[in-house]
């Protein structure tokens, strides 16, 4: 999944006001921005297959350390608890740990049957939403204007910047979101890790500036 995730971002927003919205972005992609390291330094592998699924030319060969359930669990809780230890927020640090579960499932619902539950295990699982473009579409389009509708709801803009920032940012990944999908596939599987590594990260600073520009909304008596 791609655009979904964020979605998870901006609605957790609404369960916890006070932490930055970067951080959020972090939490909810964060397997997605420690694969393109795994697969740089060589620890795991994927491949421009074209065909793989309607929605992506990647075969995930293996990817134990970034995408498999109990990974997933593990950098969950380390996130969380550096969070804690940071911020000395118990509530705020287990939304961020949902929030990097929740990728894990949600990749479940889109991949094709190559998420393991542990590293080295044999099972593999993968509800395969990506075979269809128009679902995935549906699926993630939906939850990305839910998303987007709950954050709305949660903030409001404390200036100019905190309303085009927000605005900027969802063209954008809507725009890349699209491109991906029926663009031509990527020359190379380093050049999808460096995209996706500057991309990721400029995804979190970003969410963090539009979070400087807005504030919690007041909540109805
Ligand atoms: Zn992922």
């Amino acid at each position: 999944m791609f655009i979904g995730h964020f979605a998870v971002a901006y609605a957790a927003k609404k369960a916890t006001p006070k932490t930055s919205l970067g951080t959020l972005l972090l939490a909810a992609q964060l397997p997605d921005l420690l694969w393109p390291v795994f697969l740089l330094l060589g620890l795991e592998h994927a491949a421009i297959a074209p065909g793989s699924t309607a929605v992506t030319p990647l075969a995930f060969t293996d990817y134990p350390l970034s995408h498999s359930l109990l990974a997933d669990l593990g950098w969950g809780l380390v996130f969380a608890g550096v969070y804690a230890l940071l911020k000395k927020d118990t509530r705020a640090a287990l939304w961020l740990c949902a929030c990097v579960i929740s990728h894990w499932v949600l990749d479940a619902i889109s991949h094709r049957p190559d998420m393991p539950l542990y590293p080295g295990g044999h099972i593999l699982v993968g509800l395969g939403l990506w075979n269809s473009k128009l679902g995935t579409v549906t699926v993630e389009m939906g939850m990305f204007v839910a998303g987007m509708a709950i954050y709305l709801s949660a903030t409001r803009a404390r200036d100019r910047k905190g309303v085009w920032s927000f605005w900027l940012l969802n063209m954008l990944l809507v725009i890349i979101y699209f491109g991906n999908l029926f663009g031509p596939p990527p020359p190379s599987m380093t050049a999808v890790a460096y995209t996706g590594l500057v991309g990721g990260w400029l995804v979190v600073i970003w969410g963090a500036w539009i979070d400087r520009h807005r504030v919690a909304a007041p909540t109805s008596p």
